[in-house]
């Protein structure tokens, strides 16, 4: 019965077969019999178990070599996987290191390239600032020129002898002819019969003056205008043979002779006088000239008390207006100044 219980056991678990063993030889007696029975199943138990136990070491041996080769794997890939972080890293730290000097030379470039613009900014302005005022230099430079060229051709075209001081001892050349007449518009002239003729450039100062007495309800008249030296003289030559040749000195054109002969001097006449000159000085437009003269740039030529001629109050001379005034602003008269003063008013001889 214990066989069967063995059998049993034996079919049960492999744990048991062992016990199997070592219990045998105990029951040897009881063995005998169901030893023949059972020894298929005993020779199977062998083969199984040889069989059971190839495949354990198989496997472990399997497992062994898996685990060895996996843990060298593992090994392997763990030195590798290092290996290759540490390179990373490596390579890392490299590439920051990289970044880093990138930066900082493009920080460089940048700061080196915004001061190089903040010059360009800063040169360019200067460069047109420098143009600008080079410009207006020029332009300044250029008016400056360009005046200076009016004035020496306005200088070269006024003949110096309007402005020249003439006396007793110094005349104007008896050839001597204005440059361009002309003549006085009748309704001006006291004696209409009589041509009048005035210097052409200084006529719109004589005009300007005339219609502003005319404004002032003051009469002025032409009485004589530009003289030639032939008339001069048949003048002159008249008034000696009808006052002789004393009074015709004084009284006559002696004084203004060479003046008469430029052009730019006139005897005025008004109402009251038949024309003549005596007793202008009587006159409200003998006044009214002392007043107004000179702004259309009149001078008296031989005033009261001079030392040149005798006091001819009719007798007027174009100087301009410029010089004209700054001689009525300070009281003076024009054969006071010196010839070296009065030519610096030369350029301005037909300025209003
Ligand atoms: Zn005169």
């Amino acid at each position: 019965m214990s066989t069967i219980e063995h059998n049993s056991k034996e079919h049960n678990g492999e744990d048991h077969n062992y016990e199997e063993r070592i219990v045998v030889p105990t029951h040897q007696h009881h063995h005998t019999t169901p030893d023949t029975h059972t020894e298929p199943p005993d020779r199977r138990k062998t083969r199984h178990a040889h069989s059971i136990s190839l495949i354990p070491v198989t496997l472990g041996v399997l497992g062994i070599l898996i685990i060895g080769g996996l843990g060298a794997l593992y090994l392997y890939g763990e030195r590798h996987i290092s290996s290759l972080s540490s390179e990373l890293v490596a390579s890392r730290d490299a590439q920051q290191e990289l970044n880093e000097s990138f930066e900082i030379q493009l920080r460089t470039i940048t700061d080196a390239l915004r001061e190089m613009q903040l010059e360009n900014a800063e040169l360019l302005a200067t460069l047109e600032d420098e143009q600008r005022s080079v410009a207006r230099s020029l332009e300044r430079e250029l008016e400056r020129v360009t005046d200076t060229v009016g004035d020496l051709e306005r200088l070269t075209r006024t003949d110096p002898r309007l402005l020249q001081k003439y006396s007793s001892v110094f005349f104007l050349n008896e050839h001597y002819e204005p440059e361009r007449l002309v003549e006085v518009p009748s309704r001006w002239i006291y004696d209409e019969s009589r041509v009048q003729r005035f210097h052409a450039e200084a006529w719109p100062f004589l005009e300007r003056l005339l219609r502003a007495a005319q404004r002032d309800n003051v009469r002025l008249y032409v009485a004589s205008g530009y003289r030639s030296f032939t008339e001069q003289s048949n003048i002159k030559t008249g008034y000696t043979v009808r006052y002789g040749a004393g009074t015709a000195n004084t009284f006559s054109a002696d004084q203004g002779y060479s003046e008469h002969q430029l052009g730019t001097a006139v005897d005025f006449t008004t109402e009251g006088l038949n024309g003549g000159l005596d007793g202008f000085e009587e006159t409200d437009a003998y006044q009214w000239l002392l007043r107004n003269a000179h702004n259309h740039g009149f001078i008296l030529s031989y005033p009261p008390g001079n030392e040149y001629f005798i006091f001819e109050p009719w007798h007027w001379r174009f100087v301009g207006v410029r010089l004209a005034r700054d001689l009525n602003r300070r009281g003076e008269f024009f054969y006071d100044w010196s010839q070296r003063d009065i030519d610096k008013y030369l350029i301005y001889l037909f300025d209003r």
